[in-house]
């Protein structure tokens, strides 16, 4: 499992995990990724923030210009616009038989994962360290394809 920073033309970042890297590319390649804040599909893996050289280093990293990136006129073409929509409705229907446990995600994942409570499907929210956390212990879990708006926040 690795973690990407990603980003979108419009500058938005934000984090996506995948299997390995091959993984990343082939959900880019068919337009499997999309923005969070804006939905622009055109994602790219953010640049790192360059190190500061320590003083007195004479030595001068130089950052290769980024090259160009694909894009595409808005608004996006339907058939994409079609495909985003059905993996958001996916996700949804693949959520009815989840349980939303909060902020208590980590905990119930791994309470589950160390035989303390029912298996059972689940989703929730964890931050990243929970998240890497988890990851590391060998906890299966998985970062949802779109954002989640927790039920009680819901009407
Ligand atoms: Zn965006």
């Amino acid at each position: 499992m690795i973690v990407y920073d990603l980003a979108c033309p419009d500058g938005h970042r934000f984090e996506g995990w995948f299997g390995n890297s091959a993984e990343f590319e082939a959900q880019r390649a068919r337009g499997l990724l999309s923005c969070p804040t804006c939905g622009h599909a055109e994602i790219s893996k953010a640049p790192m923030a360059p190190a500061v050289p320590a003083k007195g280093n004479a030595r001068q990293e130089v950052l290769a210009p980024e090259s160009h990136r694909a894009m595409a006129s808005a608004p996006l073409p339907p058939q994409l616009r079609e495909a985003l929509a059905a993996l958001a409705r996916a996700q949804a229907e693949a959520l009815k038989h989840s349980t939303w446990v909060g902020e208590r995600f980590a905990e119930e994942s791994r309470a589950m994962y160390y035989g303390e409570r029912e298996q059972a499907p689940i989703h929730g929210q964890a931050s990243l360290d929970e998240a890497r956390a988890l990851v590391e212990e060998g906890v299966p879990i998985a970062p949802l394809p779109f954002p989640v708006a927790p039920p009680e926040k819901l009407n």
